[in-house]
């Protein structure tokens, strides 16, 4: 990854936001240190936010979406146990950093956006830094299932149930997790696939995400 465009200062605010994310709770350490790595501000379609871009929140990124803020990017991650290796589908490519980080944690990653500008915008944009993630413009419902099965599949918008296909694409020991419910609310749900097929569903917690759609634009 290069770090055109990166500089002291935005360097120096990715430390301290890393040391905010720790005291919030995030432990895992190969999160913090991609936190620390990649440079969010780069991410921002709005040149006039970048100052804002290591700030703990959501900012808009146009087509009424959002990038994630990084406590829940990091707290998703960390819900992956990632290791280096994984093969990742993600659903919501957004901004792309989310998308960043885990390949900054050494995964192969496949990711998916329903806004065809924003897949264009991004497309660009990591590829420019790089990044070699391989990014569709399609329905997130439908998973990838030409690069199937991954080690661990991560759902970056509000989803209004577990969609079976991504489910399905998951191999024996993989992780999915996925904020579900309808409203302005999500639990976020971590389901493990057992060597047997069995699903193991756990719940950590409400989290604000923009809703999965169906359907492209
Ligand atoms: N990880 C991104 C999050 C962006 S917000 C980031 O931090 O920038 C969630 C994204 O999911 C939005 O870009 C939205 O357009 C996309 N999305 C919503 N429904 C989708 C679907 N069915 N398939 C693929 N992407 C979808």
């Amino acid at each position: 990854m290069t770090v055109g465009g990166d500089d002291y200062r935005s360097q120096g605010a990715r430390r301290r936001l890393v040391q905010e994310l720790k005291t919030k709770g995030i432990g895992d350490a190969a999160v913090l240190e991609a936190v620390g790595r990649v440079p969010r501000h780069l991410f921002f379609e709005d040149t006039a936010l970048r100052s804002h871009a290591y700030e703990d929140k959501a900012f808009p990124i146009g087509c009424g979406q959002t990038i994630s803020q990084p406590y829940t990017v990091a707290f998703q991650t960390q819900l992956l146990e990632l290791r280096r290796g994984h093969r990742v589908l993600e659903v919501g490519t957004g901004s792309g950093y989310q998308t960043a980080v885990l390949a900054a944690m050494g995964a192969k990653v496949w990711s998916i956006e329903r806004h065809r500008p924003l897949y264009l915008a991004t497309r660009g944009r990591l590829e420019a830094m790089g990044h070699k993630a391989a990014l569709y413009h399609g329905d997130g419902f439908l998973g990838l299932p030409a690069y199937a099965p991954y080690d661990r599949v991560l759902v970056t918008c509000g989803a209004p149930f577990v969609p079976d296909a991504l489910v399905e694409q998951l191999r024996p020991g993989g992780i999915l997790v996925i904020p579900v419910g309808e409203g302005a609310v999500q639990r976020m749900v971590r389901i493990r696939r057992e060597v047997d097929g069995a699903l193991v569903r756990e719940e950590h917690g409400d989290f604000r995400f923009v809703p999965m759609l169906a359907h492209r634009q």
